[in-house]
């Protein structure tokens, strides 16, 4: 049976996995490295911990499970987007690496906007974000024009470690979609968007797709990882487009929504749809001929772990002194609370928002708050405000004309069924939840063996390897139950957003 290696380079660690060619993994290694903010708002890091790494996390799984380096078929890549690592014309790096995550670059992501006009939104179907990495090639342009004049070489994180496994400088259209360089339509760098930032053409990789083979393993790359030289490494895709493979979201109608941190839905279409307002992303997805749309909210996991924090100090106790999860006591008591959590709503924008609002001064709040309101309503409101926030987002999806069907959830939120059975009659369909816990490594890996000819193709490499867990359908008379106070909260940023521009000015 083929090994497969997917190597997921996330922001707080990389993670490696070897899986055989059902989808179960053999061994996992993940290594941590340390995020760097030499100012406030900014976070670099240095691309040279993402090697060891990477070399670390290979050796790892090989020894942990003891497959012959002559059994793994292919390497599949997945990791943080947006990222921008600058190499000179010897390959190596010419300053650390600016993350997704920085904020520096308002003021390019202004110019970009003058720059390209109606070409932003229509041709790399995205607003200019500071997030996203053409601000940032124009910020070292302006601010370090001696590193600028040096680099030859236009690289995002996995790809970076694409070039030190095979000496190829390459992408792939998912990732690429992340940039605000990519004609998304078209699956190719846009000359037009090139010409008008006056980026020179020759400083960014070969596209490629994603389950295309991009380079084999160098004797170099042999030598420190343990792998065979001549091993195939595929393209691979950005962490969201390689959990949307690893969730099995790769035909029109699926869709997963992670809530994690922050709170996502990644849907799957096969025609390119772009939302004219840029309230959520459209990007190249990781199969063939097919597109994704995304939407991102700031504050998902992040506010029922804020309530935690702040007021849950005795669950905190009682969880531990039980051997219990928080969340799960949490729960618990909000289950006791109805739905609508006795008139009570919650707006999860405590970091601002992002989709579908787009105000970075938006803020939290809670709505009906009164005298008989318990704990157990305060975090069912926040648990239902979440989901509002997510389901506002999926009407988005569907005003565009991406239906969602079918809903896979992920992250530490998708871990509680109560919760996910207030997405499911929110979201009127199905929502279940995925076996196997290793979204991006498993997407990684599924490409890589669609390169090395394991798998026919994407959709086939899922069916094989990721495997549903527990599905929960909407239920009729609670879904009517939740709609009127969905509809109630959809109101309510409108009418406080002027107090929230006044608030942020004080
Ligand atoms: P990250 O985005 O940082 O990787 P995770 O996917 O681990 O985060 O999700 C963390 C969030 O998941 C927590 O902030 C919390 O809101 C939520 N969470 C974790 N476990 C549970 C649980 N058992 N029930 C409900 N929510 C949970």
């Amino acid at each position: 049976m083929a090994r497969l290696l997917g190597i997921d380079i996330g922001t707080s660690g990389t993670k490696t996995v070897l899986f055989n060619e059902a989808g179960v993994p053999l061994a996992s290694h993940t290594i941590e490295y340390p995020l760097c903010q030499p100012q406030n708002g900014w976070a670099e890091q240095d691309p040279h911990d993402w090697w060891m790494a990477v070399l670390q996390t290979i050796q790892a799984v090989l020894t942990k499970s003891g497959v012959k380096p002559e059994e793994v078929k292919a390497v599949g890549l997945s990791g943080q987007m947006h990222g921008l690592v600058m190499l000179d014309a010897q390959g190596h790096v010419l300053r650390s690496a600016i993350l997704w995550c920085d904020g520096r670059t308002q003021k390019q992501c202004d110019e970009i906007t003058g720059l390209l006009g109606d070409a932003l939104i229509s041709v790399t179907a995205n607003p200019a974000l500071p997030g996203f990495t053409a601000g940032k090639i124009l910020w070292v342009r302006e601010h370090e024009p001696q590193i600028y004049e040096k680099c030859r070489h236009i690289l995002l994180p996995k790809d970076y470690i694409r070039y030190k496994l095979t000496g190829e400088f390459a992408t792939e259209v998912s990732d690429a979609s992340g940039m605000n360089l990519l004609d998304v339509t078209n699956r190719r760098w846009s000359g037009e968007v090139l010409s008008k930032l006056d980026i020179d053409p020759g400083l960014l990789g070969k596209m490629y797709e994603s389950c295309q083979v991009t380079g084999v393993l160098t004797p170099a790359a042999s030598e420190a990882t343990g792998l065979l030289p001549g091993t195939p490494v595929v393209g691979g895709a950005g962490d969201n487009a390689a959990a949307a493979i690893g969730t099995g979201v790769v035909e029109t109608g699926k869709a997963f929504t992670t809530l994690g941190t922050s709170g996502v839905i990644f849907a799957h279409s096969d025609r390119v749809t772009i939302d004219p307002k840029g309230r959520v992303h459209t990007f190249c997805s990781a199969v063939p001929g097919a597109w994704t749309v995304m939407s991102c909210t700031l504050a998902a996991g992040l506010s029922l772990q804020w309530f935690r924090s702040q007021f849950c100090g005795a669950e905190e106790g009682l969880a531990a002194a039980q051997g219990r999860d928080v969340y799960d006591l949490m729960t618990d008591v909000a289950q006791k609370s109805p739905i609508g959590a006795n008139r009570l709503l919650y707006l999860p924008y405590l970091m601002g928002e992002r989709s579908p609002l787009l105000d970075s001064d938006a803020r939290g709040a809670f709505v009906g708050l009164s005298n008989i309101h318990t704990k157990g309503d305060m975090i069912r409101a926040v648990m239902e405000g979440v989901a509002y926030s997510q389901r506002q987002c999926l009407d988005v999806f569907r005003e565009m004309g991406v239906d969602v069907a079918d809903m896979a959830v992920c992250g530490g939120g998708g871990r509680s069924p109560f919760w996910r059975q207030i997405l499911a009659d929110l979201y009127g369909c199905p929502v279940k939840t995925i076996a196997s816990e290793q979204g991006p490594a498993l997407g990684a890996a599924i490409l890589a063996g669609v390169g090395a000819g394991v798998y026919e193709t994407v959709a086939q490499g899922c069916q094989v390897a990721v495997q549903a867990g527990p599905t929960q359908r909407p239920d009729p008379e609670d879904a009517a139950a939740y709609e009127p106070y969905y509809q109630l909260y959809r109101t309510v940023y409108p009418a406080l957003k002027d107090i929230y521009h006044t608030l942020a000015g004080l």
